[in-house]
């Protein structure tokens, strides 16, 4: 059985304090409907209303409508091929959607590009890694601030004690991240000698090097041990208790989910069909059908 450590219990990180202070969305200047509107009514951070999306005749998200509480690690569940990381996609602008919003902080920010809504403050990870493999750990999260002094052509002659001042900051932030995720003793190791769960975590290491409000995590448990899914699961509950990050998590592992979500969002068929507390999906009827439903599709193909 999945074990989840209490929150108190874990190293302080000694992180650079958020640079934006945290701003309040306004609340509700569109309704969304039927039970799915629960996560939107008291102060949302991120709205999905009504979104669409079809890839020549495959309706892959048919009209989604969710909010996600500000603090909080909403699971967002549902059978393979429910819609969900095409979800992630239009959200975080991979994925141009044909209809509907995104709101996030109370800002229209449909159809924007990945890295616009990457500035946001609202970040995802992959269910495949994406690691350089020919860098170190530590290297991989050193590549990720952009606009870095050292990058520009005459910077590093002309101003080198600010070049290295920056590297040396990035530097202390990058092991600092990696202490967090208790991968310090990977640091200098190359990222391709990492197992399946530690790149997992790496991609989640990168993504933790951004200055981030909200992050989108796409099957972060997939490939992971259990041991290491302990630790996974510790590192979301403290960046959600330590720096007020919020998370939307998509996860076939129901341990994981029942264990740590709450609210926990279900879609099937590209919809939102059910949106509640552990305890009330695990008991709502219609989640079981879908789940059971999807199965016999699949096993009548
Ligand atoms: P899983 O849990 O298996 O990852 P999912 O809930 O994330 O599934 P999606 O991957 O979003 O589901 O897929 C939803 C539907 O859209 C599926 O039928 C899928 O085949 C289809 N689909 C997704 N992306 C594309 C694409 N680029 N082109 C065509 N069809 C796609």
């Amino acid at each position: 059985m999945f074990a989840v450590r209490p929150c108190a219990r874990v190293d302080p990180v000694q992180y650079r304090p958020m640079t934006r202070p945290p701003r309040r969305a306004p609340l509700g200047a569109r309704a969304v409907d039927g039970g799915a509107a629960r996560g939107a009514a008291a102060d949302p951070l991120l709205r999905v209303e009504d979104v669409r999306k079809a890839f020549g005749g495959i309706t892959a998200v048919d009209g989604a409508t969710f909010g996600v509480r500000r603090g909080t690690i909403t699971g967002l569940i549902g059978p393979n091929g429910a819609g969900k990381t095409t979800l992630f996609n239009l959200i975080t602008g991979f994925v141009a959607p044909d209809g509907g919003r995104v709101v996030f902080r109370g800002e229209d920010i449909t159809g924007r590009r990945p890295h616009q809504v990457f500035r946001t403050g609202l970040c995802r990870t992959f269910q495949i890694p994406r690691e350089f493999k020919q860098l170190s750990v530590l290297e991989n999260l050193m590549v990720v601030p952009s606009d870095q002094l050292g990058e520009r052509l005459w910077t590093p002659w002309l101003r080198p004690r600010a070049v290295r001042a920056e590297e040396s900051a990035i530097r202390t932030r990058a092991l600092e991240v990696l202490d967090f995720l208790k991968l310090g003793h990977v640091a200098q190791d190359d990222a391709a000698s990492l197992s399946g769960g530690q790149k997992k975590l790496l991609e989640l290491a990168r993504v933790l090097m951004g200055d981030l409000d909200m992050l989108l995590l796409d099957e972060p448990g997939a490939g992971v041990n259990p041991s290491l899914m302990n630790e996974l699961a510790s590192a979301i509950e403290r960046l959600v208790a330590e720096r007020a990050v919020t998370v939307l998590l998509i996860e076939h592992d129901m341990d994981l989910v029942m264990s740590i979500c709450d609210p926990i969002v279900v879609m099937s068929q590209g919809r939102t069909l059910a949106e509640g507390s552990p305890d009330e999906v695990r008991r709502d009827p219609r989640v079981l059908e879908a789940y059971l439903g999807a199965r016999a599709g699949k096993s009548g193909a």
